[in-house]
């Protein structure tokens, strides 16, 4: 998705939107009651449909795969606390995550003396540790100001991209923001997009999903209890590889880890997922479904014609269906959304796109929030000689907007990180998919 766009900043304004308005109650997300009846379930299947490896029954699958976990809990006759005791022992692992470390052995060990230490029934965990494993390493770090890229590779040897984001609080304290992938590439081919020039490589698991969370997590703990401080994740994104709403379901699935409290344990609200509007249909059923998870509709262009330029997809989710799918989301949470606009030279910055912006959001009477983002270089709008509008221009866009009623900012920090490609929309792999 716009891949990496926002930072600290930006969550911090999306809480302060949330903030702003009435907050509904349950910050965890519960299991989907069933799994035929839900409005997701109904929605039209994508075109491409990619089986991740860890989802065929021979291979080992993810410990955080939950359903599976689970079910085999279930066939052996475990109980809801030896469930919770196998997520704490696989949270606390303190085993190698370097691929080049991996050493599936001494995880095995360790995890096994943890496990009998907190009295889990002995003669189930072979069984568990045949069947599920850590499916996910760090395949490499790229380290940046203000965050790090981490590239991840899959049990199939595929490379996805996950970002960590420091944020440093008035007093000194830092916190983390975790960016996870939710495909590998993606098929909806925006035009500014690196991540788009890939294609759609693959789907990932839930359980795929919360490795790479997991991972990042292991990452600041170890930072951290080198330098004798504590650091903590506590925002997760939905911003990078893939569009998270073509692949609702394990995203879905995922948000009940991230609100785990055996595993993450994080509150809904801190969770946010950022879409190009792929279905208008799927934002309802997340307003339904998680209606306290926090939503980042990036627009871009509050003008069809021009919208369809920069998001191909977009002409299968009409502009006037997108926004009464977020008055919807707007009822069932309680908050408003964040919009997200790429502010892009001679393309979408000029006084007939600031009108029709600012006619979209004031439609929706003060419940939407807008980012503008200065476009950050990349190959893919090399292509279409796209270039970042002056600091001017900018500055006379948003002044329009503000004077127009919209609450906007420009978030000139999205273009820390360029030097590890992970500010917007630069999240693709520039080496090979596979090892
Ligand atoms: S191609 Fe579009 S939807 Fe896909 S990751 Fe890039 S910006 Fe997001």
């Amino acid at each position: 998705m716009k891949a990496i766009i926002i930072y600290a900043l930006l969550l911090l304004a999306l809480i302060d939107v949330g903030s702003s308005l009435t907050l509904t109650s349950g910050q965890r997300i519960a299991p989907r009651k069933s799994q035929t009846t839900s409005v997701a379930e109904n929605l039209p299947k994508e075109d491409v449909e990619i089986t991740s490896l860890s989802s065929q029954s021979c291979i080992p699958q993810s410990f955080f795969d939950l359903p599976s976990v689970e079910k085999w809990g279930e066939e052996n006759g475990l109980k809801q606390h030896h469930l919770k005791t196998i997520y704490r022992v696989v949270m606390n692992s303190s085993s190698t995550f370097m691929s080049n470390e991996k050493d599936s052995t001494a995880n095995n060990i360790f995890l096994e003396d943890k496990l009998r230490a907190l009295d889990f029934p002995k003669k189930h965990i072979p069984s568990l540790l045949s069947k599920f494993t850590y499916t996910c390493t760090i395949h490499h770090i790229e380290k940046s100001q203000g965050g790090a890229k981490f590239v991840i590779q899959l049990q199939n040897g595929k490379l996805v991209e996950s970002v960590l984001i420091e944020h440093t609080r008035p007093n000194g304290v830092k916190r983390y923001t975790v960016c996870v992938s939710s495909q590998i590439g993606c098929a909806k081919k925006c035009s500014f997009c690196a991540t788009g020039t890939m294609g759609l490589v693959g789907q990932l698991s839930s359980g795929e999903i919360l490795e790479q969370i997991h991972l990042l997590n292991q990452y600041v703990q170890k930072e951290y209890s080198t330098h004798g401080k504590e650091g903590s994740i506590r925002n997760v994104v939905f911003m990078g590889m893939g569009e998270p709403l073509d692949t609702y379901d394990a995203v879905h699935e995922s948000l009940r880890g991230i609100t785990h409290q055996c595993l993450f344990g994080l509150k809904a609200k801190q969770v946010t997922l950022s879409t190009v509007g792929a279905s208008a249909q799927k934002i309802r059923a997340l307003a339904d479904e998680a209606p306290q998870v926090c939503l980042a509709l990036s627009l871009h262009s509050a003008i069809q014609s021009s919208r369809e330029e920069l998001i191909p997809s977009a002409i299968s989710s009409p502009i006037d269906d997108i926004g009464d799918a977020l008055d919807y989301h707007a009822l069932k949470s309680g908050r408003g959304s964040m919009l997200e606009y790429l502010l892009i030279d001679g393309v979408n910055d000029s006084d007939e796109e600031v009108d029709a912006l600012a006619e979209f959001c004031l439609k929706r009477k003060g419940s939407i929030y807008v980012n503008l983002i200065p476009y950050n270089p990349t190959l893919a709008g090399d292509d279409f000689g796209y270039r970042t509008p002056s600091d001017e221009r900018i500055s006379v866009f948003h002044e329009k907007l503000k004077e127009a009623g919209v609450k906007a900012l420009v978030r000139w920090s999205t273009t820390n990180g360029r030097d590890a490609n992970g500010a917007c929309g630069q999240l693709a792999l520039s080496s090979s998919l596979e090892e």
